[in-house]
């Protein structure tokens, strides 16, 4: 293990579109961050996706991945240090704020932590065996592989109908199950659910068990109201069910709630410890899109500076 002599006087955590944008603004603010990106998903959330319509700018849209290295060259041109490692410990509790990866360990005056969430698991007995074989949490990523099968997603939010009707260009058949009798998508998401003759919904469902030897084979899937199992043959399934904030790190250290993200003080992106902001999915389990993410992220920046000048 190597130890950086020198304290920086910000560390970012993470890469997403609240972490790049930290950086655009502390780099811009002449505080030279230092932005730990992970080792494996660089770039966040939207380099799972394809094309981003709401981003404001791009009026005809931009493909997830090209905004994330836009953002992340941004990030750069200004003098931001970019490291593609992840951080493994950290230790925000002191006036030196340390963090380690697996190699090195560094130090800063105030740390912004911007790692985001990750897909909630349905914690069956064979998901994770059949993860990969069948079994998967990204459409964009996997569809592909589903040409032409029976296709089986399970959600009833945003991100489940999304997923469902995009998985409607590939799957022979798309069944959405949904727990209850309704879904909290929103009614854009909805009507053009209901108006795709590739996607069924099955209400008032959920799935039971994960089924196949090497590969997923079919599902069972228990009805809510009856109580009754039934076999659905899908080769492939999505798990849409939400995310978990990334915040194993900070337990014990950085106030959490009761579902794991970081609780910052109202109007601010302060959490309860000195010289420790929190921006984007972390924090944010209301609005989770990539603008409030970056614009969090922008505060975190901007709350760290007015930490540092008081510092002074
Ligand atoms: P993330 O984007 O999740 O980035 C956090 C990143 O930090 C991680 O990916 C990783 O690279 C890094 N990291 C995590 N832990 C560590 C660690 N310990 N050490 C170092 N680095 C670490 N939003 C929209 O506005 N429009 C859309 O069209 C849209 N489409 C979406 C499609 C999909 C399939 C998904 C999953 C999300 C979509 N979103 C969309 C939501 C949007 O992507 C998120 O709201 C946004 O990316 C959150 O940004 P973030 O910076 O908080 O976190």
């Amino acid at each position: 293990m190597t130890e950086s002599t020198e304290t920086r006087n910000v560390i970012v955590i993470g890469s997403g579109p609240s972490g790049y944008t930290a950086a655009v603004y502390a780099a811009r603010a002449q505080l030279s961050p230092l932005v730990f990106e992970g080792s494996v998903t660089a770039g966040g959330a939207l380099m799972n996706t394809t094309e981003v319509e709401n981003f404001p700018g791009f009026r005809d849209g931009i493909m997830g991945p090209a905004l994330m290295d836009e953002m992340r060259a941004q990030a750069e041109r200004f003098g931001a240090e970019l490291v593609a490692d992840d951080v493994v410990e950290v230790d925000l509790t002191g006036d030196v704020k340390i963090v380690k990866t697996a190699t090195d360990t560094y130090t800063a005056k105030a740390v912004i932590l911007a790692t985001g969430s990750g897909y909630r698991k349905l914690d069956l007995p064979d998901e994770e065996r059949l993860s990969g074989r069948g079994v998967s949490y990204c459409a964009t990523c996997d569809g592909f592989f589903f040409r032409e099968q029976h296709i089986a997603v399970v959600g009833g939010g945003d991100s489940a109908v999304e997923e469902a009707t995009f998985l409607t260009r590939f799957g022979s058949k798309v069944s959405l199950i949904v727990r209850r009798d309704e879904l909290r998508a929103s009614k854009i998401m909805q009507e053009r659910a209901f108006a795709d003759p590739k996607l069924e919904i099955v209400w008032n469902s959920v799935v039971e068990s994960i089924n196949g030897a090497d590969s997923l084979e079919s599902l069972t899937l228990k009805d809510t109201v009856t109580g009754e199992t039934s076999d659905l043959p899908a080769t492939g399934l999505f798990i849409a069910i939400g995310h978990e904030p990334r915040s194993e790190l900070l337990a014990g250290q950085v106030d959490l709630d009761d579902n794991g993200y970081v609780l910052v003080r109202p109007g601010t992106t302060a959490t309860n410890l000195p010289g420790v902001f929190a921006a984007g999915d972390l924090v944010d389990h209301t609005y989770r899109q990539a603008i409030t993410a970056a614009g969090t992220g922008c505060s975190a920046a901007l709350d760290a500076e007015r930490y540092l000048a008081e510092l002074e």
